[in-house]
């Protein structure tokens, strides 16, 4: 996110430093992973809207650093009941006049085989449905970030941000630098409860596994041109076709236990991978026997109603805040970072940001 706006911000001429406590992209930070689900499909018009606006500056971003960013492969959303989300999903995509097809069980069988359609109601298909390749992005935005001219400081933990005596802002770091500038922007992820303890009984940081798979037999019904990203929210399983050196990606959405980001266990349990196997054999017969080809750990940054803060800090004048990225951000990113540049150079943005304020804490 303070990528995706630093590069915003440099465009337009703004003096601009990004400081991150790692190397960039952080290993350990949220956005780093081979790819990330891209999809319009949301209960919510609000954010299909927002995947819009997203899906046009991926594209942008394409063409301003000449790299692929994005992998156009169809989702579909397991039904089991009605209504549920993926039925609002439906109505949300077609009031905005967006494509999508409902599926019965024998249709998603004729178009997807792989998929086991007695053990679901339905599917909901969303084109716009798309991987995208988040390591080699955060790649191309710290090359564009760069380019044009904005100052890049790695490894150098900021442990305060708070307004000077000239009416400044003043960001210090462990090294004991303080960095005067006339704005800032908190993006930190998960660390975020740390930076801005004001948010710490807000904000939950949850331990989330990921394995990369590699199909033993049959690999081509797995590819991106045959096989959809699937997401099944009732068991909370999503995956993608086959994208990683052979691999495809499987991880689930429900929030796993909370951790600290500084020292969370790496390691994918033994029961996360029987619930895959699990999860296959019902759904995904021919994937039973899949061979483990990596695995990964990553941590979400959640807010208790799963809805992004951007928002100004209630305690330092001039610092902006964009965390609490629910496990659902890295598809906004470019958006994120538009509506950040906005409110840093004219304190205004025409996108309507009501629902990532932090008055909706107050609220009861
Ligand atoms: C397992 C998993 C799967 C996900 N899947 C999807 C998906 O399919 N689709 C989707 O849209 N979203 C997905 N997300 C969510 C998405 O990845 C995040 O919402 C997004 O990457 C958050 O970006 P961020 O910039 O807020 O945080 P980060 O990428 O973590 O960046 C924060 C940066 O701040 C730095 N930092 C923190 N504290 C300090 C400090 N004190 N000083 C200096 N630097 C600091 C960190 O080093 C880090 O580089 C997923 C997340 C996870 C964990």
């Amino acid at each position: 996110m303070g990528l995706a706006a630093a590069c915003e911000l440099a465009r337009e001429g703004a003096s601009v430093a990004l400081i991150d406590q790692s190397s960039v992209p952080n290993s350990q930070g949220a956005s780093f992973d081979h790819s990330k689900v891209f999809r319009f499909a949301y209960p919510d018009p609000f954010y299909v809207e927002l995947a819009v606006d997203a899906l046009a500056r991926w594209h942008a971003l394409e063409a301003d650093t000449g790299v692929r960013l994005v992998t156009q492969t169809g989702a579909l959303l397991i039904g089991q009941h009605r209504p549920s989300f993926e039925t609002e999903c439906y109505a949300a995509l077609r009031s905005r006049g967006l494509e999508a097809e409902m599926l019965k069980s024998n249709e998603v069988a004729e178009r997807f085989p792989q998929f086991n359609t007695d053990s679901f109601g339905y599917g909901v298909y969303d084109p716009s449905g798309a991987i995208l390749h988040a390591e080699t992005a955060v790649r191309a935005l710290v090359g564009l970030a760069r380019q044009r001219g904005a100052q890049m400081t790695e490894g150098e933990r900021v442990i305060g941000v708070e307004n000077a005596a000239d009416s400044r802002v003043s960001i210090i770091t462990e090294s004991g630098r303080a960095i005067s500038c006339k704005h800032a922007m908190i993006a930190s992820g998960p660390w975020s409860r740390k930076l801005l303890p004001f948010l710490a009984d807000k904000l939950t940081t949850t331990r989330q596994e990921i394995v990369y798979l590699k199909p033993r037999s049959e690999r081509g019904r797995f590819e991106s041109n045959a096989f959809p990203i699937f997401i099944e929210l009732e068991s909370g399983f999503y995956g993608f076709p086959i994208h990683q050196r052979g691999a495809m990606k499987i991880a689930n959405h429900h929030k796993g236990v909370e951790v600290d980001p500084n020292s969370r266990d790496d390691h994918v349990s033994q029961q996360f991978l029987d619930t895959c196997r699990a999860f296959f054999a019902e759904f995904i017969p021919a994937l039973a026997d899949v061979h483990v080809a990596e695995t990964r750990v990553c941590v979400y940054n959640n807010t208790p109603d799963d809805d992004f803060i951007v928002d100004w800090h209630p305690r330092a004048d001039g610092v902006l805040v964009v965390t609490g990225f629910s496990g659902h951000g890295f598809k906004f990113g470019p958006t994120i970072g538009r509506i950040a540049a906005d409110l840093l150079i004219s304190g205004r943005t025409s996108f309507n940001i009501d629902r990532f304020s932090l008055a909706r804490f107050n609220k009861t």
